[in-house]
């Protein structure tokens, strides 16, 4: 791998208000919500838990987000966190195409960059990683990878095997550390979607080695926390996660108010009551991860 040269932007991305976020959690012992955020209710709904609360947090988009409306979601991301009376950010989840990658960088409304290769062989994974963090870097934009694809089989069913193929090794999270990454994604057991019937099991011990090999200047990131409860937060912080994406926990409620209500609820009373509902469950999510009053 080319060695990657001492760049002058080191400073200012320990300035990067993402990092200064997660960096002031892993001292605190708190966890920030990334919250996922498909529309203009999920956008506001986390603004506003993070302002009733006094926390941080961020606001996760897809590039389905650019694909779906070009800058327009986030540009309404970064004007609704600049304006809060909290610290809020605006994260790219898992951007898994240079193009991706350099359009957002591009746009200046992001914060952070999760530098998605793992669809790649290892190798590739790590080429590419370096290659699009520099991209990131010469921007003021801090990155996250993931060492393995944190998936999820069928229904969350998967043999032990296949799981034990896709954990993160110590030795795996230092290559990707050595890429410029800032922020690492383990898999320990986790998996996106579903747990199904297995049902939840974590490898902690992993985690914590995981943390280890990392070092104190890198972040860890959790992803796949469907059902997850208080005590399961409250151990993986205590492994070295900061980040916690949350999705179907704030999103789902907005399905659910649509639904229960076959379709009759008017456009703008949709909107209000889901943004009301949506609220709520991160203000949840705030309680469980111990952020509130971390503003
Ligand atoms: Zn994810």
């Amino acid at each position: 791998m080319a060695e990657r040269p001492e760049k002058k932007q080191e400073m200012d991305l320990r300035q990067n208000k993402a990092n200064v976020m997660l960096k002031k959690a892993a001292e605190g012992g708190y966890g920030i919500p990334g919250v996922c955020v498909y529309n203009l209710e999920g956008i506001l709904a986390t603004v506003r838990a993070a302002e009733a609360k006094s926390s941080p947090a961020m606001l996760l988009l897809f590039p389905w987000a650019q694909t779906y409306s070009s800058t327009v979601l986030a540009t309404a991301a970064a004007e609704a966190a600049r304006k809060s009376s909290v610290p809020i950010t605006v994260h790219l989840d898992h951007a898994q195409s240079p193009k991706a990658i350099h359009e957002a960088a591009d746009t200046g409304c992001y914060d952070s960059i999760m530098v998605d290769m793992s669809h790649h062989d290892k190798d590739e994974n790590l080429r590419l990683t370096q290659e699009l963090t520099m991209y990131c870097h010469d921007r003021g934009i801090v990155t996250e990878a993931e060492p393995g694809r944190i998936t999820g089989g069928e229904d969350g069913v998967m043999d032990t095997a296949d799981l034990e193929a896709v954990m993160t090794s110590p030795e795996e999270a230092r290559e990707f550390v050595d890429t410029g990454i800032d922020w690492l994604a383990p898999a320990f057991g986790n998996v996106h979607g579903n747990y199904g019937p297995r049902g939840i099991q974590l490898e902690y011990e992993r985690l914590n080695v995981v943390n280890e090999a990392v070092g104190k200047d890198v972040r860890l990131v959790l992803h796949g926390t469907d059902g997850f409860d208080d005590t399961i937060f409250k151990k993986c912080i205590k492994g070295g996660i900061t980040k916690v994406n949350i999705n179907k926990f704030m999103n789902k409620r907005y399905m659910d108010l649509q639904n229960g209500n076959d379709g009759k609820l008017g456009l703008t009373q949709l909107m209000e009551e889901g943004t009301k509902r949506m609220q709520e469950a991160v203000e949840e999510c705030i309680e469980m991860l111990g952020c509130g009053g971390k503003a």
